[in-house]
Parts: C-alpha cells; sequence; structure tokens
C-alpha cells in the first residue's frame, strides 16, 4: 500500500471506534519493530518524525526508509507524519519531502519554546492547513500547551499552565479546518510526566471528555501519551541506569480518552526505556560483545513488543485490512469538492 493519509486512518478509526498510535522514529531499526508489530497484530499506523529526528537522520533516508517500509509491508495502512512542525516552512519542507500528514504546532512560536497567541496560532495553522489540503495531506493542530520539553522543542512546566480551553478549542477548529486536534489536559512530553500515579488533579480527563461534547466529530490526539510502565524503567536501572521514579499516562486514561474522541496517541518514550533497557542488559551481562546486531536485535525485539502491546490496548489490532489506501491526488480532489469537509460539528453547550 503506498503511504496513506492521516485523515483517512482517523476517519475510518472513528467508524470502527478505536484509536491510532503515533510511534516516533529516529532510525531504521524503529521502523522495522513498528513494522513489524503492525504485521503480528494487524493494526493500521501511524509513524511520526520530529524536527529533532529529520535533523538526526536526514530527511532522505527518513523518507525512503519509510518508502521501503511501505513496500515490505503492503497490507498495512501506513501514514508518515511530522510531529511538532514549528512554523509553515517546517511543514512545507515535509510536504514537499513526502510527509503525508503534518502537525503545525502554533501554541508555540517558531523558537518552540514562548507560547503564542491564539490569533497567531490560528493564523500559522490555517496557512498551513490551506496548503496542505490542496494538496491533500493531512493536517494536526493544537490549542492549549503541553508541559515538558522533548528534543528542545516545548514549553515546558508541568503541563497544567495552558490546559485547553473547550471554548478555544471550538473557535480554532472552525477557524483553522485542521483534520485533528491535540489537546493539554495535563500530560507533558518525556519521561517525567507525573511524580505519582496521575488523578484527577494533575490528569484532566473530564477537560477531554467536555471538548469531544463541544467537538463530537473532530478528532482528538493526545500527545506525551506514554505509560512510562515501571517494568521498563526498572530493566534500565537494574543494568547501571539511574532514572528516577516516575509516572506517564496509565492505559486506562488512554482508553478512556479512545471512548472520547481520542483517534491518534502519541507514544515515543516508552519505546525509548524499551530499546535502552535492552541495550544496557546486553553491555551488563555480555561485555564482550561488540557487534553492534547483538543489542540492536534485543533493542528492536524490545520496541516492537512494547509497539505491538499498545496497538492491542488502543483497539487498532486487527483493522489494518478494513480498508484500501485513498490516493493523495484523491484526498486532495475530496477536500476540494468538500467531501472531506474540515467544519467542525459543534454542539452547544
Ligand atoms: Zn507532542
Amino acid at each position: 500500500m503506498p503511504l496513506v493519509s492521516t485523515r483517512q486512518l482517523l476517519d475510518e478509526a472513528a467508524k470502527g471506534g478505536y484509536g491510532v498510535g503515533a510511534f516516533n522514529v529516529n532510525d531504521m531499526e524503529q521502523i522495522q519493530a513498528i513494522m513489524e508489530a503492525a504485521k503480528e497484530t494487524n493494526s493500521p499506523v501511524i509513524i511520526q518524525a520530529s524536527r529533532g529526528a529529520r535533523a538526526f537522520a536526514q530527511d532522505n533516508y527518513l523518507y525512503h526508509l519509510m518508502l521501503a517500509a511501505a513496500e515490505l509491508y503492503p497490507q498495512i495502512p501506513l501514514a508518515m507524519h511530522l510531529d511538532h512542525g514549528n512554523s509553515f516552512e517546517t511543514c512545507e519542507s515535509a510536504i514537499k519531502l513526502g510527509f503525508t500528514s503534518v502537525m503545525m504546532d502554533g501554541s508555540l512560536k517558531p523558537d518552540g519554546k514562548t507560547p503564542a497567541t491564539f490569533a497567531e496560532n490560528v493564523e500559522v495553522t490555517k496557512r498551513v492547513a490551506d496548503y496542505a489540503h490542496e494538496r491533500g495531506i493531512s493536517v494536526e493542530g493544537e490549542i492549549g500547551v503541553l508541559g515538558g520539553i522533548e528534543d528542545g522543542h516545548g514549553a515546558g512546566g508541568s503541563g497544567l499552565e495552558h490546559v485547553t480551553d473547550p471554548d478555544q478549542a471550538v473557535e480554532f477548529a472552525e477557524l483553522t479546518g485542521v483534520d485533528s486536534l491535540a489537546i493539554a489536559i495535563g500530560t507533558s512530553h518525556g519521561a517525567y510526566k507525573f511524580t505519582k500515579k496521575p488523578d484527577g488533579s494533575v490528569l484532566k480527563m473530564d477537560l477531554l471528555i467536555a471538548i469531544h461534547k463541544r467537538l463530537p466529530k473532530t478528532h482528538l490526539v493526545m500527545h506525551g501519551s506514554s505509560s512510562v510502565p515501571k517494568d521498563l524503567q526498572d530493566i534500565i536501572n537494574q543494568y547501571g541506569g539511574k532514572l528516577k521514579e516516575t509516572w506517564g499516562v496509565p492505559v486506562e486514561e488512554i482508553q478512556l480518552g479512545i471512548k472520547n474522541g481520542v483517534r491518534k496517541v502519541n507514544v515515543d518514550t516508552d519505546n525509548r526505556l524499551a530499546i535502552t533497557g535492552a541495550i544496557r542488559k546486553v553491555f551488563v551481562e555480555s561485555p564482550e560483545k561488540f557487534d553492534p546486531r547483538d543489542y540492536m536485535k534485543p533493542a528492536r525485539a524490545a520496541m516492537q513488543k512494547v509497539v505491538a502491546t499498545r496497538m492491542v490496548q488502543f483497539g487498532q489490532a486487527g483493522h489494518a485490512g478494513d480498508y484500501t489506501a485513498i490516493s493523495i491526488a484523491d484526498m486532495a480532489k475530496g477536500y476540494a469538492d468538500g467531501t472531506l469537509s474540515t467544519k467542525p460539528l459543534v454542539a452547544a453547550k
């Protein structure tokens, strides 16, 4: 199957009532781990790359690795997504390269650190949406500001400082025409999301439900949604790591989100933990080894296990064969003739 648009994956997920994991990559082994997990669980999947990943791997390597994935797994609907684009130009360059969807994170100024005004966010996001839709490419916007910093991107802070206001979410969806909406409900990027198992005082699922009630057909996106399981932390620390005790977003809270309009779930940290734990184990148990394959193979297998588990938990497992790809050219026609309308359905308060 050629690379598919994220909009199609999310529309299908809405029909089926499930969520789709969006997993971050920087290299070949991570792409291989995700595709093997998708094959194992028969799942559609979104693979995403941040600006940091693009700088690390270089665009052309990333793009051609993604084409290889699409070629090798023709049965898997696969979208290639830009995570946290910081400007129109960043999104434009991703679209020119061949990404099938982009996130324009206009919640921050182009420095990727300073919160932007609502008007600035609307202006740049709408500009990206107009440009992208003409080319059949899907767009994710962000309203409210997530906590933490990842790959140099983020405002820092706890995640509770700029949670999404439901009225603003409605206005933002109406003014920009995005295909999906990332919301801030207390989650943060990185491993250190919460200092204890999160309850409603720090993870605002009630807010997510309120936004879904106002925008019942809008695809919501949960960022910073690694669960940071203790067993993955323990492996790292058992083999010489020094992670401080930390909590992520419990899977049952993500599943509650999926029942309330969440269609895309971003996961990165859990995979980083799995890879690092597996490599540390080999280094400690077999210090005589020096062939990178001796530790990259178990690292890749550990990531595959995490991804496959999440695919089952998010409900996307078993859905790879539900539909055939709509070409990006036909997506462009759909945006132009209104069949892929991005005008949100707004419910009264
Ligand atoms: Zn994010």
